[in-house]
């Protein structure tokens, strides 16, 4: 994984560095090593800000990753497929749903199982707020 900490620590110890050749070159009367010195302490400068910024967005984006990944899990966990001739859960966990009602105003009404005699003759589920009745395809 990434750790734009290691990269600041690098870039404090390059920094610190050029500090101590800038002591050095004091000395010396050669205007093009110095003007070079002070140019990379500049550079260093910049960069460490360049860093602290991408820290900063890594940071930002970790966060909206997490996010991305409960809304998707979330997602899976609700949204519906049509399985059997009814609505379920992608999981199956949760269903049958009544599809009639839900492809017309969205409410996912639980699906009841029928049982013996009607269950032979008539349907397999039965939506008790619209009274529709479903057979399994399988059936
Ligand atoms: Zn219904």
């Amino acid at each position: 994984m990434v750790d734009p900490g290691t990269a600041i620590t690098l870039i404090g110890a390059a920094a610190s560095t050029v500090k101590k050749l800038i002591g050095l070159t004091k000395d010396i009367k050669n205007i093009e090593v110095n003007s070079l010195v002070v140019d990379l302490q500049g550079n260093l400068v910049d960069l460490k800000s360049e860093i602290v910024d991408l820290k900063e967005e890594i940071l930002s984006l970790r966060e909206k990753n997490v996010l991305l990944e409960q809304q998707a899990k979330q997602r899976d966990e609700t949204e519906l497929v049509e399985q059997e001739g009814a609505y379920w859960t992608k999981d199956m966990k949760k269903g049958p749903y009544c599809t009639a009602c839900f492809d017309s105003n969205g409410e996912r009404n639980r699906l009841t199982e029928l049982k013996g005699l009607l269950k032979r003759e008539i349907a397999d589920y039965e939506c008790k707020k619209c009274t529709g009745r479903f057979h399994k395809k399988s059936r």
